[in-house]
């Protein structure tokens, strides 16, 4: 697993969303697509890349992304069964889910959204589909691809 460091102080200074949750959340997320990998979900949205067109990959795309985000909330669901967990985490880990959301970074950037170019899901989704995560505790409710909405 790779993560640029530099991401970190990102998160923290420019997205306002400081806290070892956050951070957590992160690797969490990156571990969720490791998880994909070894589920065959990667490789079956990656072979779609050259099949269909753009719009249409970037919607599998989030699809992907909002799972690896339901992955991290499994893995906190058994953090905090195992005690592990401080008052704070949860929302340290929704700031940084809210602060990332494709809608916000592209207001911040641009001043205006393109729904079609959104790869990681809006803010909303992915607070909502890691605290679905953390609600269930099971890989089995993640399933980003047929659920009814995302
Ligand atoms: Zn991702």
């Amino acid at each position: 697993m790779y993560i640029d460091l530099s991401f970190y102080k990102e998160l923290k200074e420019r997205f306002k969303a400081p806290g070892d949750f956050a951070m957590a959340y992160v690797v969490a997320h990156e571990v969720g697509h490791h998880v994909q990998t070894l589920l065959g979900t990667s490789q079956k949205v990656h072979a779609l890349r050259s099949k269909v067109d753009e719009t249409s990959y970037n919607a599998a795309t989030v699809k992907l992304e909002l799972q690896a985000d339901y992955y991290a909330g499994v893995w906190a669901h058994h953090q905090k069964n195992a005690g592990y967990l401080d008052v704070g985490d949860l929302n340290e880990a929704l700031t940084a889910a809210n602060a990332i959301g494709d809608d916000t970074l592209q207001m911040q950037a641009r001043g205006y959204v393109v729904p079609e170019s959104f790869t990681h899901g809006t803010s909303e989704q992915r607070k909502r589909w890691f605290k679905n995560g953390y609600k269930n505790g099971t890989i089995q409710g993640g399933d980003t691809f047929n659920a009814k909405e995302l």
